[in-house]
């Protein structure tokens, strides 16, 4: 009898730490601490504070053509994405240029709230194309789940705990121990599992929203050749997966109809 109670609670304490086990869009299991509604509840917060100090510091959609420019593009892998993922129509999607020529990055944390730095655009003289293929890589990491995976390894390694412990910030101090993950979990490199997963529906996305698929292998060029020694913030999140380039390069010509298609409409 004492066995089998040991066993029950021994269940609900493992079921009650994992919260969530389920397959993602890539076909591949995941189990985490965070579930993918959590991670996108506590994203909403993580974004606002993210976006507050720069909005402050007139950092924030400074120059109305590369914002423009930027919600063209995102609105388009946007349709796409909903399209591929039905469910995440009702995800409340945006999109922010932020503007520090110096960082090289791009994000999208659960629920589609993204940001683009002006130092992408600027560093690499980003085409549509290629700023189609960075966010599309980016949207299919929210796709795929990836950002509840980093928080549960910032839940797992106390990351988040000690964010909150170590914030001086007084509004940053009030935050829940999620909102610190996702917080954290921007910083987190990425599996190279992940990676390639990202980087293969990313390319998809936009070959179907109309941008050239070689863009997707011009892209990590320029980004290997700028950032190799400049030590970029999106080299050290989204880490090469082996063979990259020859990897996505492989992928073209099954990636062209959906372009040509998206052109011809
Ligand atoms: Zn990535």
């Amino acid at each position: 009898m004492l066995k089998i109670s040991k066993k029950i609670l021994l269940g609900v304490a493992i079921t009650s730490l994992i919260t969530a086990c389920a397959t993602n869009i890539a076909g591949r299991k995941q189990i985490m601490l965070v579930s993918e509604n959590s991670a996108i509840q506590a994203s909403k917060q993580a974004y606002v504070n993210t976006l507050k100090p720069l909005e402050q510091a007139g950092k924030l959609d400074s120059n109305p053509q590369v914002v423009r420019r930027v919600n063209r593009i995102t609105d388009k892998l946007i349709q796409q994405a909903i399209i591929l993922r039905p469910n995440t129509r009702s995800w409340e999607w945006s999109v922010k240029v932020i503007d520090d020529p110096e960082t090289v990055n791009a994000w999208c944390m659960a629920g589609g709230k993204m940001a683009i730095y002006t130092g992408l655009l600027n560093k690499l003289s980003a085409t549509d194309d290629e700023i189609a293929q960075v966010m599309g890589h980016e949207i299919s990491h929210a796709l795929a789940n990836h950002s509840a995976e980093r928080m549960s390894v910032a839940m797992a390694n106390n990351l988040a705990l000690n964010l909150l412990k170590t914030t001086t910030d007084a509004s940053a101090k009030q935050m829940s121990l999620a909102t610190a993950a996702a917080q954290v979990a921007l910083t987190l490199p990425n599996s190279r599992t992940s990676e390639s997963e990202a980087d293969k529906i990313g390319i998809k996305l936009a070959a179907k929203a109309g941008y050239n698929p070689n863009a997707a292998v011009t892209l990590w060029q320029k980004m290997a050749q700028a950032g190799g020694n400049q030590g970029f913030e999106f080299l050290s999140t989204h880490p090469s997966p082996e063979n990259r380039q020859q990897a996505l390069k492989a992928m073209i010509p099954e990636m062209m109809p959906f372009y040509r298609a998206a052109k011809g409409k």
